[in-house]
């Protein structure tokens, strides 16, 4: 092979190096930690977090109106004993308890709305535990397969590593020098049709003669690329 035909696919190698070297890290990290999995468990710990938040208000919504109708029973009792006489009082208590019972039903009803948001957070809860199994399932269904395709990617990696290294070793130094001082990327260009197939500019004749020749590097006058035939 020709010196800019041998730095060709020397580029080709280190390509393929890259990808395969993006391919193995994304698979690794998908091994070692599922971003699905890792979804569904935050899921279903916001959706706990909210059950206990409303278990929690339950809890206290119970005391406070078993406190309130202790309350409420005695000052009842009271009313009806027959002790308190004076007519101003009596009328007060009344009020007061009528008040109380007034207050009561509206606990009652806080607290049925509470029980129903309480069901619809058992129910969450519940969802985002199968989903969380699910994703565990599917990832566990999952692993043979990216386990194989990283094994076949990293033998895969450990031959283009040694031919890139093959195929560098076989350029000669001025080529490799010239490789190397290239800004562009990808630093070798084909040309079709007399043009630089990166940058679309057209090769000189004279640059076309060394080019067909190909003994010495040529590069593109616009992109500075090293020019190969296509
Ligand atoms: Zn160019």
């Amino acid at each position: 092979m020709k010196p800019a035909q041998l730095l060709l696919a020397y580029m080709r190698l280190v390509e393929r190096e890259r990808e395969l070297r993006d391919q193995i890290e994304s698979v690794e990290s998908l091994l070692a930690s599922d971003p699905n999995i890792a979804h569904a468990e935050e899921t279903l710990a916001t959706a706990r977090a909210e059950q206990q938040a409303i278990q929690l208000r339950l809890r206290e919504s119970d005391r406070d109106r078993e406190a309130h109708r202790t309350r409420l029973r005695s000052r009842e009792k009271e009313l009806m004993s027959g002790r308190i006489r004076n007519p101003t009082e009596l009328m007060q208590m009344n009020q007061e308890v009528q008040h109380m019972k007034a207050s009561f039903a509206v606990e009652e009803e806080t607290e049925l709305r509470l029980m129903e948001e309480g069901e619809l957070a058992d129910q969450a809860v519940l969802e985002a535990s199968e989903r969380l199994q699910e994703a565990r399932t599917r990832s566990a269904g999952d692993e043979p397969g990216l386990r194989r395709d990283l094994e076949a990617w990293q033998s895969e990696l450990a031959a283009v590593k040694a031919d890139s290294e093959a195929a560098w070793a076989q350029v000669p130094a001025a080529a490799q020098r010239a490789y190397l001082r290239v800004r562009a990327h990808p630093p070798v260009a084909e040309v079709d049709r007399n043009q630089c197939q990166e940058c679309h500019v057209t090769v000189t004749s004279s640059g076309m003669q060394v080019l067909r020749k190909g003994d010495d590097i040529v590069q593109c006058e616009n992109c500075g690329r090293i020019l190969v035939m296509a």
